[in-house]
């Protein structure tokens, strides 16, 4: 072997194992690329090129076909369960023959299924399921995935199974650089560049391979559970799914399998459900196989969170800032127990991009945003047709004004539905919280009694209303009184309901916490407003801009002068800083708060709550059982605390 050969390729391997399944980056990109060029004219001069060479991964000359592959311990499917009845049956009958029995909680990934084979310490062949009895030699394709180790420390040989994914993230950023040919699904995707004969192809999309089986050829490796399965992965350099429970309590396997669909929005990859395995491979191989799948294990399957279905017709919708807002109308489809019938396109660049057509079937997502949106093109048909924007405000007729990505009426001041989702915006529950004040009925007001302005709503009688068409006596009371009502308000509820550009809820309540009163607000400058924690410029200055124009200060005024009273906030200014400025991730089980209470007594104390943990946050709140996010804060030197320091903090901020 050429001199200096093997530390070079044992150093850049380490490198992007701590890239790629650490994600704690331990050189800079730059030097990595000289290292990496190093290796490369060393190979090119010896013609020497080791098993694990990074050099591999990009992917040599285009395949005729692919090989088969006979797996030499079959891969199985997962029986499945939908209910969490049929989950705890599934446990329950488990313990009858085994009382002593535990299962392990896992994400079921949601990609292709590939089977690793490991001789002396190297992958020696990657391989799709197939049917489970013979599958298709993918080694070419699955060596350019980064995170997957082409070494290994163990020595035997066995077979690792995992499974093929691209992360969302990866995807977003493919779609930004192929504007012209976007992928519109992560599993298709993953799914279809494993099968693709070029491999530069498969290395292109940015895979990963998450590991979580493991079969033992020889005998040599001495696991005794799932969670030495787990370990033993880990070990060996496999990237691993972030989550990992073990547990012998029915009740909490089914609390977990909760947590699981409540994290799934938030993940950066997809997954389709929960893997509820025995975790002794004793009693797994006393169970064994039916036909098709192991008796020791089961998916919990959650309800698809995409399918496809037809768009109908694009709606341009007027915003309160005059944007023109595509909204799909589609034609009503089961999402994830609900039916949807609306989804979102984001705005003209997007639709462009993802070439959204009318009459096309198209993918649509939900994630935990209330509203769903369109991710792509599944088939277009011959009466497919191009999205063409308008040229005029739907609801003005004014020309529209375009810059990169949005379309704006050209006429806010005076344009009907910019006024009225303005007035609407002002009355939401999270604003003035002023309750009858629906599109609908701000629309009458607009049309029958020229209500414009915050102020005219006030200035309305109960009289006015019960000269409106449909009406009646109690409604047109309610709601005079509901507007009158408002008049006492909170200082951050009022600075959200003025509707500054991009002053959310979020960033009002901040607003009110440091200036406790709308004189202070106003004379603030951009760099006051900027000090504050999470305040960029842009929106420092909007602030500023807002405050600085008439029109705006004139409504201001005239509500005072109506009788608006803005309550200041409760407690001292910047009262409750336990966690201020503090992004905080808890993990693990707490015995004495539920998981929801936790977030909101960090948010009550100035803190921000995240799901994952990354550099960004500051603490970590780990209970019992805490796995993988709480080995990453370690690695991170994140600062960790467990549930009573948790408790004492808040007691002590709180008195
Ligand atoms: P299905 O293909 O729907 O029958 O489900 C079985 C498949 O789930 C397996 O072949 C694996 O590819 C996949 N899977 C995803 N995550 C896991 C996991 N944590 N454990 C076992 N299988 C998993
Ligand atoms: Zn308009």
């Amino acid at each position: 072997m050429p001199d200096g050969m093997r530390e070079l390729v044992d150093t850049l391997n380490k490198h992007a194992y701590s890239y790629y399944v650490l994600d704690a980056p331990t050189v800079a990109d730059g030097e990595y690329d000289a290292l990496y060029d190093e290796l490369v004219a060393l190979e090119r001069r010896t013609g020497v090129v080791l098993p694990d060479s990074p050099t591999l991964r990009v992917g040599g000359g285009t395949l005729k076909g692919f090989k088969k592959y006979v797996h030499k311990s079959r891969l199985y499917s997962l029986d499945k369960c939908k209910t969490k009845g049929e989950l705890a049956r599934f446990a329950e009958k488990i313990r009858a023959q085994y009382p002593e029995a535990a299962f392990t909680v896992e994400y079921k990934l949601d990609g292709l299924s590939i089977n690793l084979f490991y001789e002396g310490g190297t992958l020696k062949t990657a391989a799709t399921r197939g049917n489970g009895i013979i599958g298709e030699d993918v080694t070419a394709q699955i060596r350019t995935i980064k995170s997957l180790p082409l070494k290994i420390n163990y020595n035997g040989a066995c077979e690792i199974v995992g499974e093929v994914i691209m992360r969302k993230s990866a995807l977003r950023d493919y779609n930004l650089k192929n504007p012209l040919d976007p992928l519109k699904n992560e599993r298709n995707a993953a799914a279809g560049a494993v099968r693709n004969l070029d491999p530069r192809v498969t290395a292109s999309r940015r895979l990963d391979v998450m590991a979580y089986g493991f079969e033992n050829l020889d005998g040599g490796a001495e696991l005794k559970t799932q969670e030495d399965i787990v370990g033993f992965l880990k070990n060996n350099g496999f990237l691993v799914a972030e989550y990992y429970k073990k547990t012998d309590n029915i009740e909490y396997l089914l609390e977990c399998v909760d947590e699981i669909e409540r994290e799934r929005a938030d993940l950066d990859y997809l997954i389709d459900g929960a893997v509820i395995k025995i975790d002794e491979l004793a009693i797994r191989d006393e169970l064994g196989y039916t036909e098709k799948f192991p008796r020791f294990a089961v998916a919990y399957k959650f309800e698809a969170l995409e399918v496809t279905t037809v768009l109908k017709e694009v709606k341009w919708q007027v915003s309160r800032t005059g944007k023109l807002n595509p909204l799909a109308v589609l034609e009503p489809v089961e999402l994830g127990g609900v039916t949807v019938s609306r989804a979102t396109l984001s705005n003209v660049s997007e639709i462009k991009r993802k070439a959204i057509k009318i009459n096309s079937r198209v993918f649509v997502r939900r994630s935990n945003d209330v509203i769903p949106e369109i991710t792509g093109v599944a088939e277009d048909f011959a009466d497919s047709v191009e999205v063409t924007p308008p040229l005029v405000c739907p609801s003005c007729g004014a020309p529209v004004e375009a810059d990169a990505v949005f379309i704006y009426c050209s006429n806010r001041e005076n344009c009907r539905d910019v006024i009225v989702s303005r007035l609407r915006h002002y009355a939401s529950r999270d604003a003035m919280n002023i309750e009858g004040l629906s599109q609908k009925t701000l629309e009458i007001f607009y049309d029958k009694l020229g209500v414009v302005t915050p102020c005219d709503l006030y200035k309305l009688t109960a009289r006015d209303l019960t000269d409106l068409e449909g009406f009646r006596d109690k409604k047109a009371e309610n709601i005079a009184a509901a507007i009158k009502a408002s008049l006492d308000a909170d200082l951050a509820d009022f600075i959200y309901a003025l509707g500054i550009e991009n002053v959310g809820k979020k960033a009002a309540k901040d607003l009110a916490a440091r200036f406790r009163g709308l004189d202070a607000l106003k004379a603030a400058d951009e760099s006051d407003i900027s000090a504050l924690g999470d305040f960029g410029g842009v929106t420092a200055r909007c602030v500023c801009d807002f405050f600085k124009d008439g029109k705006n200060l004139k409504i201001i005024d005239g509500l005072l002068s109506l009788g608006l009273k803005l309550r200041e906030p409760k407690g001292e200014a910047q009262r409750g800083g336990a966690f201020l400025g503090k992004t905080v991730v808890l993990t693990g089980t707490l015995d004495g708060f539920k998981r929801v209470r936790a977030k909101e007594l960090i948010e009550e104390n100035g803190g921000e709550t995240a799901d994952s943990v990354s550099a960004r946050v500051n603490l970590v709140v780990a209970g019992g059982d805490a796995g993988s996010k709480l080995d990453k804060a370690k690695k991170l030197g994140i600062e960790i605390i467990d549930e009573a320091a948790f408790k004492k903090m808040i007691e002590d901020a709180n008195g």
